[in-house]
């Protein structure tokens, strides 16, 4: 029953071809081999736990083709943490064993199941309900809740025991399951989505048969959609969605209550009143208009969201970090497992992926970026979940400017109503600096020496305030084959302010395979040790170095300036 994706981790090339063969039952799903171990798998990884945590926190099942302990031990820091949590397996590299190991609620068994089946092997399924009943009780397919946990596995223990049970409703997935069923049984597994309190002895499942459309405009939005269900004698628990007109799509208050109420927003043409809308919206439900700004309506069957109107469309813009995995905010990760839509310079979608199959990735060249931005707000305007990628930081000489500044032009509804979010990243300076220790510790200025959108002449001008007033330096873009000379001309002027002996960093491909970082001086450096790839550092009148134990350099810029602190 799990909806996601799972991942395949495998630690050796002996597992691969058992890897292989479980993607013959999961299409989509990537194998993740070890770096240096696997040869051939869809993407690498560098260290086993750091990435199956990974997997974990951000919910993604996991098949691991290694020993049930590895797996245990590896996760065990976090299993406190959570309630629901993602299904996890340990299945043997030659595939003769599937272990399920976590998420029992969320479709463990059934994975394991379907796995083993496929490997022609036993599945070792420890859980009793399951065993006997053939089925989790505790876990309804989509589109179904359960009321409580709790009551629920008191519930199965009483089957476990020798109850019998009737069922109340329909529940057409208990069709196959071994139920000790009898029509005059006491226990009552009960399917509706009526307001009636859970009766003990019940085991109660509410379908997700109900939509409300509201106007976003009314006041006390929550407690009137709560009045609104409860004078329709309808459970919250049904509720599948909130549906309103898509005039209304970028209201905070909407936002808010779908959050607290842990719904869906789905958006349809605006009509003359609610009740016209609902039934535009949600025919053949049956419609209770409770008022003139909201209307109630229950179906027969759960709905599928996915038919009722269409989402806001998101865009996120995000940066990826300077390189590394582990350099990348968990939001920006959350982020791409999210999105339909990957937009950005080849290089940089390649580094965010890998992507599902069901993710398109737009890529393009580096320079169209207003291009890219237009494109990206025609997606997210028709519902798509859309995300444009920039290295480092979004907002350091990359996107985030880009899409604000294709937003502030259009006159577009659509775009505006969009859910527009920026995602920060570690930013190249920051990252370099970080790596050579704290260059940046004081005040310092930030620019890019590209003059492709701007007149060398203001580069020159500022370039030479920040170095007259002794700030550090952070030059992006230091060079580049159209732009040769602009790097050496740059060191100039601020060699008129600074000392030949002023500590300077260049940090390459920081974060990225083959990174170097080199700690030089301003009179020792030549414009040949730059490349577009390279970011420099250039310290103030303060900054220093000391050697490291292992070799090299720290350079520092303290955090005072004139006399030192005492202490
Ligand atoms: N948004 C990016 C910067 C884009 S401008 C960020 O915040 O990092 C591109 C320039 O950034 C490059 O010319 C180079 O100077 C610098 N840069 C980007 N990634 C880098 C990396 N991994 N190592 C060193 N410099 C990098």
């Amino acid at each position: 029953m799990t909806s996601s994706t799972p991942a395949i981790v495998i630690l050796g090339q002996g597992s691969l071809a058992t890897a292989r063969c479980l993607q013959q039952v999961y299409p989509a799903a990537q194998i993740h081999g070890l770096a240096g171990r696997v040869d051939g798998a869809d993407c690498s990884y560098q260290e086993f736990g750091a990435t199956l945590r990974a997997l974990y926190q951000q919910d993604t099942p996991i098949i691991a083709l290694c020993a049930a302990g590895i797996v245990i031990r590896t996760l065990a820091p976090l299993l406190l943490e959570k309630g629901a949590e993602p299904p996890v397996l340990a299945v043997a590299e030659d595939g003769t064993a599937v272990v399920p190991l976590l998420g029992g609620l969320g479709g463990v068994n059934s994975m394991a199941r379907e796995i083993a089946a496929h490997l022609q092997v036993a599945a070792a399924i420890t859980t009793s309900g399951e065993l006997r009943f053939g089925t989790c009780l505790l876990n309804p397919p989509a589109g179904y809740a359960l009321a409580d946990l709790e009551t629920g596995k008191r519930f199965v223990s009483d089957l476990l025991a020798g109850h019998s049970v009737r069922i109340d409703g329909a529940a057409p997935w208990l069709d196959q399951a071994q139920l000790p069923q009898d029509p005059q049984a006491q226990r009552a597994i009960h399917v509706a989505s009526d307001a009636r309190q859970v009766a003990a002895n019940e085991l109660r499942i509410y379908p997700r048969s109900v939509a409300v459309a509201v106007n976003a405009d009314t006041a006390d939005l929550l407690p009137r959609i709560r009045s609104a269900l409860h004078q329709a004698d309808v459970a919250v628990q049904s509720l599948a969605c909130l549906v309103a007109a898509d005039t209304q799509m970028a209201s905070p208050a909407l936002r808010e209550v779908a959050l607290q109420l842990a719904v869906p927003l789905r958006f349809v043409p605006a009509a003359a009143d609610i009740a016209e809308l609902a039934h535009n919206a949600l025919a053949p439900a049956q419609i209770i208009v409770s008022a003139a700004d909201m209307a109630v309506a229950v179906a027969a069957q759960p709905l599928d969201v996915s038919r009722i109107g269409r989402p806001r469309g998101r865009l996120a813009v995000i940066g990826l970090g300077p390189g590394a995995a582990e350099l990348m905010v968990p939001a920006v990760k959350a982020e791409l497992a999210r999105a339909t839509d990957v937009l950005g310079y080849e290089t940089y979608v390649r580094m965010a992926g890998p992507f599902r199959d069901d993710q398109v990735q737009h890529c393009t060249d580096n320079r169209e970026e207003m291009q890219r931005a237009r494109h990206a707000f025609r997606l997210a305007a028709a519902g798509r979940s859309v995300i444009v990628v920039s290295s480092g930081d979004p907002g350091v000489f990359a996107m985030a400017a880009a899409v604000l500044e294709a937003l502030h032009e259009s006159d577009d509804p659509t775009w505006h109503s969009v859910d527009l979010e920026i995602l920060p990243g570690v930013s190249a300076s920051l990252a370099t600096a970080a790596q050579a220790g704290a260059p940046l510790g004081h005040d310092f200025c930030v620019m890019s020496l590209s003059d492709n959108l701007k007149p060398w002449s203001i580069i020159e001008k500022r370039l030479g305030l920040a170095a007259q007033a002794d700030l550090a330096l952070a030059f992006y873009n230091p060079i580049s084959k159209a732009r040769p000379w602009q790097l050496g001309r740059a060191l100039e002027i601020v060699g008129q302010h600074r000392t030949a002996q002023t500590p300077v960093v260049l940090g390459r491909d920081i974060g990225r395979p083959g990174q170097t970082l080199r700690v030089t001086t301003l009179g020792a450096l030549t414009v040949d040790q730059v490349d577009m790839r390279t970011m420099v550092l250039v310290g103030s009148s303060t900054t220093c170095t000391f050697a490291r134990s292992g070799g090299g350099e720290w350079v520092y810029t303290p955090r005072w300036y004139g006399e030192k602190p005492s202490g």
